[in-house]
């Protein structure tokens, strides 16, 4: 068994040297590109943001004002009853559509990834 210790604590050490020097050289280049890497990451901040409130605001005005209408099937399975709202257009939070759970998660890891 200490052989496998060995082993894995040799690979443990090597890992951490590479990522030093990966640290190093992300360091480096963010110093020497400062203002452009502190401008580029203020401006997706920015519009992460915005897209960020434009999703929840949607999601919460679709919430208050759109009802799952009873026994709704799913839109894209067309077998399980719809328990979810799905907006293909955040800006237009009153375009909503009907999914269930299991088809719903899988729509928003497409669309994340
Ligand atoms: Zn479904």
């Amino acid at each position: 068994m200490t052989h496998c210790k060995n082993r894995k604590g040799e690979h443990q050490r090597r890992y951490k040297k590479h990522w030093a020097e990966i640290q190093e050289s992300n360091k480096k280049y963010y110093l020497a590109h400062k203002d452009e890497i502190d401008k580029y990451r203020l401006e997706y901040q920015k519009a992460y943001r915005q897209l960020n409130n434009l999703k929840v605001n949607a999601r919460n005005w679709a919430y208050k004002n759109i009802l799952i209408p009873n026994r709704e099937l799913c839109f894209i399975c067309k077998k399980e009853l719809a328990t979810q709202r799905h907006h293909e257009d955040y800006s237009k939070p009153d375009q909503v559509k009907f999914a269930c759970l299991k088809c719903h998660n899988i729509l928003k890891r497409q669309k994340d990834g």
